[in-house]
């Protein structure tokens, strides 16, 4: 299977390619290309897929490109469910019984940064525009998780508390999970302050994580993430690093491949990093 799936309205979700056997499995992280939005487009493109509701795009734009991932996922019942991430560690659990209260009016209603399940057909969505979307999944108990991990949320531990929350709300064990450290900004781009440098310090563990350039600071988000989930448990065999800077990544045209905080000085769209559970065929039968 190729890692960039296209479908008929060509919304690109980037796979994670160690994923392809999980066939119970739906997860992936979108690009630009595929959507509406006329703003964050040039005229060869035709429109993009952001998925955030930012002052510079129309509501009507965001809904179809949100409408048009979903279907990406399959034909049947999907919810996209999404939460007002807060740069915080709260994780919710979403279930069939309170999805409508979650996404009460098309839109994220509870402050977490991260969406557990163990039910199918919720696809839980964590926006991003450089901030790392974090997926887990758990390949015995069939259960999933997006996390939300910019610098604050990865000092704060994000991964980790993930993981423990899984493990509380469903018995989840870490060893049997795969996970992936989706498109972000990447240390090539990520030039931060003392502020960011001292919060990774007091985790002991500023090296390598913050690296000095030149007399400033960069950070690897993608490399902390990847520490915490194996600190957390998870084998280091299981976790995919898609290794994607949303800042400089370019098609071959030369266009960026995703939406960038950083690289487009706050006037940009949102990325979604997707993870939910098919339906199986036998129980689609009852
Ligand atoms: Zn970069």
């Amino acid at each position: 299977m190729d890692q960039e799936r296209v479908d008929q309205e060509q919304v690109l979700v980037r796979k994670v390619l160690e994923w392809t056997p999980y066939s119970w499995l739906f997860a992936g992280f979108s690009t630009r290309l595929g959507g509406v939005s006329r703003v964050f487009a040039d005229a060869a493109q035709g429109g993009a897929l952001n998925l955030g509701f930012v002052k510079e795009d129309t509501a009507e734009a965001v809904e179809e490109n949100r409408r048009r991932l979903v279907r990406a996922a399959g034909p049947l019942g999907w919810r996209l469910v999404v939460a007002k991430q807060v740069h915080g560690i709260e994780v919710r659990a979403v279930t069939r019984g309170n999805v409508d209260e979650a996404m009460e009016g098309g839109r994220g209603q509870w402050e977490a940064d991260g969406l557990i399940t163990r039910e199918a057909e919720l696809l839980l969505g964590v926006g991003a525009a450089d901030c790392v979307p974090l997926l887990v999944a758990d390949t015995r108990l069939r259960v999933v998780g997006a996390f939300h991990a910019g610098w604050r949320g990865t000092a704060a531990g994000m991964a980790e508390v993930g993981l423990a929350r899984l493990r509380e709300a469903f018995g989840t064990r870490a060893e049997d999970c795969v996970a992936a450290v989706g498109p972000s900004i990447g240390a090539c781009c990520y030039e931060v302050g003392e502020e960011v440098r001292a919060a990774f310090a007091r985790r002991g563990e500023a090296e390598p994580i913050v690296t000095g350039v030149n007399g400033r600071w960069r950070l690897d988000l993608w490399e902390a993430n990847r520490r915490q989930l194996v600190a957390a448990g998870v084998p280091t065999a299981n976790v995919s690093v898609l290794g994607e800077c949303t800042a400089c990544s370019r098609d071959e045209a030369g266009r960026r491949r995703y939406f960038s905080h950083r690289a487009e000085m706050g006037v940009t769209g949102r990325m979604l990093g997707v993870i939910g559970v098919r339906r199986e065929i036998t129980s689609r039968m009852d």
